[in-house]
């Protein structure tokens, strides 16, 4: 019998879609894939030669630190002074996580007592409600809401429910709404935390898939009570890889590495070493892939508008958040443009219930392939 924590957390919305999916494959669909947020691009070639050479050096086969080796830390920390003109103390406010979900899955577990509120942008990332949960802890979903401009209403949070919260969950640039925050807005979120005692966690995986925008650090603003969260996976295309780090106030870092302590044994050197040479190597590698995402972002949003659909042109992540046509559900509208163009989107009702209404296509997929999808997507009609 599984536990009743783990049966708390909500049902898999997606293992529907998958089914559907792999019954289109089975009658041989060409199902074009917009689905998944995993980068198709590969990881840099410097980066993987780094690895080549790491993996021959015997030290590395130890277990390495709890926290990260310090030559890893020094460059997560030239990484926030070169892209984020920021100053972070690589000693004390950096930590080594196995990628950032792990390091968000494990916050909660340092900070919440059974009934204490976590506060979650709905839309979301399902990690930050799912490791609440996980925790005894109770999500309150604020809702990210198109008539402003995707941002929560931090003042809309009840009393009782601030009172008893103890982590605040954002996520700028945005996945799946692909918007931004500017400078007011998160000063104001890091003014609320700290006059409530919330420790905010900001989840930057996005920070650096910018268009003619600059993504700032939510440290901008003090690191008293906050910490941001931010990977390799995406900026360097290694989802695979599994390295991230958090940045931030060491105190509460402190919390979250004593968990990572009872639980895990830290990253492989050598992915260490291959992380090192990305994020001290050159930011055109960053520059070029932007380049590829805009291209397609591009090529996606004429096709939308020439198909008659809506969506705003985002100024960062590789996601487009599509508005679905009027009388559909985002679930019947992702099935009509499965059976219909063999196109998969994810629904936005999976990130939670105020995703309804929109639909995330993931820009991972080729021009050439984006513009096959116009063709199809112009064929259907709504
Ligand atoms: C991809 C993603 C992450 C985490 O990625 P890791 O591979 O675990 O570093 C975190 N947050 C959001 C919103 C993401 O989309």
């Amino acid at each position: 019998m599984l536990s009743q924590r783990l049966q708390r957390l909500p049902p898999y919305l997606f293992a529907e879609i998958d089914a559907m999916k792999r019954q289109k494959l089975t009658e041989g669909v060409n199902v074009i894939d917009f689905g998944v947020g995993d980068p198709d691009l590969p990881t840099p070639k410097h980066v993987v030669e780094a690895m080549r050479r790491a993996v021959e050096k015997e030290e590395n086969q130890k277990y390495p630190s709890y926290e990260g080796m310090p030559s890893f830390r020094q460059a997560v920390a030239e990484f926030y002074k070169r892209r984020k003109g920021l100053k972070v103390d690589a000693e004390r406010e950096i930590i080594a996580l196995i990628g950032s979900k792990e390091g968000i899955a494990h916050l909660p577990l340092a900070y919440i007592d059974s009934g204490d509120f976590v506060l979650c942008p709905d839309p979301g990332y399902p990690v930050y409600s799912s490791s609440t949960i996980l925790a005894d802890g109770r999500p309150y979903f604020i809702p990210l809401k198109k008539e402003n401009n995707f941002l929560p209403d931090l003042e809309s949070v009840p009393d009782d429910v601030a009172r008893r919260a103890k982590i605040l969950f954002l996520n700028y640039p945005n996945n799946p709404t692909a918007s931004v925050a500017e400078r007011e807005f998160i000063r104001e979120a890091v003014d609320f935390c700290r006059d409530k005692g919330i420790i905010l966690a900001h989840d930057a995986a996005y920070s650096e898939i910018t268009f003619d925008y600059h993504a700032r650090s939510f440290l901008e603003f003090g690191h008293e009570g906050v910490i941001e969260f931010n990977s390799l996976s995406k900026t360097y295309n290694m989802t695979g890889w599994r390295i991230g780090f958090a940045v931030g106030d060491a105190d509460v870092l402190s919390g979250l590495l004593e968990v990572k302590t009872h639980v895990d044994s830290g990253v492989f050197q050598a992915v260490q070493e291959a992380a090192i040479a990305a994020l001290t190597g050159s930011d055109e590698v960053i520059d070029e892939n932007n380049r590829v995402y805009r291209a397609r972002r591009d090529t996606l949003l004429k096709g939308l508008e020439e198909a008659g659909l809506r969506a705003e042109k985002p100024k960062a992540t590789f996601y487009v958040w599509c508005e679905v046509p009027e009388n559909c559900t985002s679930m019947e509208f992702t099935k009509k443009l499965l059976n219909e163009a063999g196109i998969l989107v994810t629904p936005g009702v999976g990130f939670g219930k105020y995703g309804e209404g929109f639909v995330r296509f993931a820009l991972t997929r080729d021009v050439s392939i984006i513009e096959e999808a116009v063709e199809r997507l112009k064929a259907v009609s709504w």
